[in-house]
């Protein structure tokens, strides 16, 4: 019954550090979000403890009687949300969502075609590093050169000579949305499996502000911490004709315990996002990064060499393109750290410069949308970082009266306001 503060000083050190970091700067990974308390009260209770390998109903363990109901209510929930026949809601991650879903519809050797990691896809579609591309062929499409833009017919020509099995839509830098349908119709062209990994734009699909791939695609995955704002976790949904293939790749295929405790913070999720409140902190997400976006393709920034990757965006993050500025990605990301803004570097299409360096920056509205940010205050960060990059890529930047606009902004949206008192 000690508490973490008196069994171990260091790492209750470390966690009030954090927070004390997520709270004095301005979150803008596009990846990342801040969760409700009630997902923070549910990751941390004894549904911890539980031991609950199998499904609701058919557990390998006793008492199972009541983390029964919360993944039955995860399941119910998830599936309402996004229209879906089955949702399994026990993958640990992202990435082990992937797997099950490859190992369920795939043998090893057999042929995955997805987005390039260089263009914007994510490692599990495909990297050769990865699970995907270690025990798969693999096709990857990428983005028009000119445009920047998945292109459909070059989708199609590429599917049509690669014949792959499956076909993965899906990304993790890329600022449009995505023509589901037109995948659709590539797949069943050449009997190829249609898999879309919604794990960045979940939230703006559950909000009706994206369309909806469930209906589209044999399976869908997604994470349930990006634009969801639950608990770091994955999920899978798809027809009920793969719900047997699903379920077993996932367990005893791949995992073994579900993280229970997890699985009830994701039912809070999914009730809190068919919430209006969830929906308006949707449309502010959207909207916030395109005001970021349209401040940045302003004459006073491009001048500097600085862009936005596809001039703008329809989602929660923008591509910031540094190919023509003297300033790189690495160095962008440490000027708007020194600020007090977090955003990520991150490889363009073609980049000229070296992953670890690389001439891009992503940066996203989810976090702050959830802190309350609305149009005002993006209106307000999309200054602060034109600046930073304007007088980054001229190489004099006075970083002083930007500091002082970022505190004003954490400190006129308080964060887990009391959190050492609940
Ligand atoms: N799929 C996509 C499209 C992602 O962007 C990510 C994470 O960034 C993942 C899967 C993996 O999720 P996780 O980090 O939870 O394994």
């Amino acid at each position: 019954t000690a508490p973490l503060s008196e069994v171990d000083p260091e790492i209750a050190q470390a966690i009030s550090d954090e927070l004390g970091r997520q709270r004095g700067t301005l979150e803008m990974i596009a990846s990342e979000n801040f969760v409700p308390r009630a997902v923070l009260e549910a990751q941390g209770s004894v549904l911890t403890n539980k031991y609950a390998e199998g499904y609701p109903g058919r557990r390998y363990y006793g008492g199972c009687e009541f983390v029964d109901v919360a993944e039955n209510l995860a399941i119910e929930r998830a599936k309402e949300l996004f229209g879906a026949e089955h949702a399994n809601v026990q993958p640990h991650a992202g990435a082990q969502a992937n797997v099950a879903v490859m190992t369920a519809f795939m043998k090893p050797g057999d042929k995955l075609m997805g987005l390039s990691l260089a263009h914007g896809g994510h490692l599990t579609h495909g990297m050769k590093l990865n699970y995907s591309g270690k025990f798969h062929e693999v096709a990857a499409y990428e983005v028009d050169s000119e445009t920047g833009l998945i292109d459909m017919e070059k989708v199609r020509e590429q599917a049509l000579a690669e014949r792959p099995h499956m076909i993965v839509a899906g990304w993790s830098a890329y600022p449009r949305q995505l023509d589901f349908a037109k995948f659709r119709e590539i797949a069943d062209e050449v009997g190829a499996i249609l898999w879309v990994d919604m794990a960045h734009f979940a939230g703006l699909v559950a909000a009706g502000l994206h369309p909806n791939p469930v209906p589209h695609a044999d399976v869908v995955t997604t994470t349930v911490h990006k634009t969801l704002a639950g608990p770091r976790s994955g999920m899978i949904l798809c027809k009920e004709e793969h719900k047997k293939k699903i379920n077993s790749a996932v367990f005893p295929g791949q995992q073994g315990g579900p993280l229970m405790h997890a699985i009830a913070a994701k039912a809070i999720a999914f009730k809190i996002a068919a919430s209006e409140d969830f929906k308006a902190r949707q449309q502010r997400t959207v909207s916030g990064a395109q005001i970021l976006a349209e401040r940045l393709v302003a004459d006073d920034v491009t001048a500097q060499g600085v862009n936005v990757l596809t001039g703008g965006t329809d989602v929660h993050l923008v591509l910031v393109d540094l190919r023509h500025s003297e300033m790189d990605g690495k160095q962008a990301e440490d000027l708007l750290h020194e600020v007090g803004i977090t955003v990520n570097r991150n490889a363009v299409p073609n980049d000229p410069r070296p992953p670890m360096v690389t001439s891009g920056l992503r940066i996203g509205t989810p976090a702050l949308a959830s802190r309350g940010f609305g149009d005002v205050e993006f209106a307000e960060v999309a200054d602060i970082i034109a600046e930073v990059l304007k007088q980054g890529a001229a190489g004099q930047a006075d970083l002083e009266p930007l500091k002082a606009r970022v505190a004003q902004l954490t400190a006129d949206f308080p964060l887990y306001e009391g959190l050492e008192e609940w």
